[in-house]
């Protein structure tokens, strides 16, 4: 069996599973956010009555963290609702934007948006945060009402995203019908280049195989080059396999998953047990590959889909009017590192904005120095725009007021973030172009898509 057969097996109680077997498997971990937890607590109670219970109040993970930073008052309510509920069920790890377990979460817009307004829980972004809260454990099964909960596949889970009403379900139940996916192979061998990231092999792949290529199959990723791949950097490939149309994408487990989810799990007093599964000698695919790390280059998804694969150096003639490094997929600690490493000493020449995707983050690039600076200062030196308020800000858009919206038609903007699809960042005429954070950088002070290796300190 693959990875992905393997989770699925166990989790149904079986020996063995086959793809297209319809199976009925044990959620370890739900989690929900403020767009679609609301709803999903409607389907619940709808369901399973007005004072019903979770199956299990340990096992669901709410994180508010989409929008949030925003004067929008219905968006408000949505973090509001969740606090009640939260409060209601007695849930452990509901991740609140501010501390008063009763009060009323209300964003203050003449505070602007760069300044921290959230309390000591907030987690910011849900993909990020749920590994570096302790909720992400090797061997497990976790489903969430996003698309991009695949990201967890980086820790050697099964992690889908599933639609509210099956949330509902898991909710009541601790249970869902899934069929097995196929499983295509991925080996990543070598190592990469300077200047070139996780970010480009996932655009490289889903270039390769389409923005369709991997609908409703899982993406795994094996090969010498993982090794060579921090848990960022899995992280950052696990998150797009939806972006191909993949049910989930898997990484195998190893001494650098061991180390992450230990840690995360002793630091936040979360579960700490945990059963990797390893591939069988005997794993069937439906599609198999080898993709040669040292040979790949900076790459760009082009609007408007992110299987629109090209160089960066081949789109030198795309002059853009805004650069994004944030979400789950680009805000990490290590993209703002690689982001600043091309940025020291220069300076942006159009709009860039910076949103760290969890307040840990900030709390690194504030922190960090390289020399008499911090990471911090070094961008905001460089002319980025960069909020404390973590979360995933203009990633999908939001309400008008959101930090780094695109509001104009014909904005062009390069982003590390994870999704292209016309009107995804705002504007439905804007176009969005995916990329490294260090082609992010590197565009940035061109003004234009640029390769970052024309940058790169020697
Ligand atoms: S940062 Fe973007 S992709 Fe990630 S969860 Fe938020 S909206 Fe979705």
């Amino acid at each position: 069996m693959t990875l992905t057969e393997k989770l699925l097996a166990r989790a149904a109680g079986k020996l063995k599973v086959e793809a297209g077997d319809n199976i009925w498997v044990k959620a370890d971990v739900l989690m929900t956010h403020d767009v679609c937890g609301p709803g999903t607590i409607g389907v619940f109670k709808r369901e399973f009555g007005k004072d019903a219970k979770v199956w299990d109040r340990r096992r669901v993970v709410i994180i508010p963290d989409h929008y949030i930073f925003t004067a929008d008052s219905k968006s408000n309510r949505n973090v509001d609702i969740l606090r009640d509920f939260a409060r209601e069920q007695e849930l452990p790890y509901f991740y609140d934007v501010i501390d008063d377990p009763s009060g009323h979460w209300v964003f203050d817009a003449g505070k602007g948006n760069l300044k921290r307004q959230y309390g000591a829980n907030y987690a910011g972004v849900c993909h990020a945060a749920l590994p570096a809260k302790g909720h992400t454990r090797p061997g497990e099964v976790l489903f969430g009402t996003d698309s991009h909960t695949c990201m967890a596949g980086a820790f050697n889970q099964f992690a889908t995203g599933i639609g509210n009403t099956d949330a509902g379900f898991v909710m009541g139940t601790g249970r869902l019908l899934i069929k097995v996916p196929e499983t295509m192979r991925f080996r990543l061998e070598g190592r990469l280049r300077p200047g070139v990231m996780a970010k480009d092999i996932i655009l490289h792949i889903i270039g390769e195989i389409g923005f369709d290529g991997a609908t409703y199959r899982a993406m795994q990723f094996e090969g010498s080059g993982i090794g060579t791949l921090s848990m960022d950097d899995r992280m950052t490939i696990a998150n797009m396999a939806i972006e191909a149309g993949g049910k989930n994408g898997i990484f195998p487990f190893d001494a650098r998953t061991a180390e992450y989810v230990e840690s995360r799990t002793r630091l936040n007093g979360t579960h700490a047990a945990y059963e990797p599964v390893e591939p069988d000698s005997d794993q069937r695919f439906v599609y198999d590959t080898v993709v040669d790390l040292g040979a790949l280059e900076p790459t760009v998804a082009c609007h408007p889909d992110p299987g629109q694969r090209q160089k960066a150096k081949d789109l030198a003639s795309v002059k853009l009017d805004r650069a994004y490094l944030g979400s789950c997929t680009g805000g990490k600690t290590s993209d703002f590192i690689e982001f600043a490493r091309v940025l020291q000493g220069r300076r942006v020449s159009i709009d860039t904005f910076g949103v760290p995707a969890t307040p840990d983050i900030v709390r690194d690039l504030q922190s960090t120095r390289w020399g008499a600076k911090t990471i911090w200062q070094i961008l905001e030196d460089a002319g980025v725009r960069l909020t404390e308020n973590a979360g995933c800000a203009a990633c999908l858009g939001g309400p008008v007021d959101t930090f780094g919206r695109m509001n104009q038609a014909g904005m062009k903007c390069i982003s590390a973030t994870n999704r292209n699809f016309p009107g995804r960042m705002g504007h439905k005429e804007s176009q969005v172009f995916l990329a490294s954070p260090a082609t992010v950088a590197a565009s940035a002070i061109a003004g234009r898509i640029a390769d970052p290796r024309e940058y790169l300190p020697n």
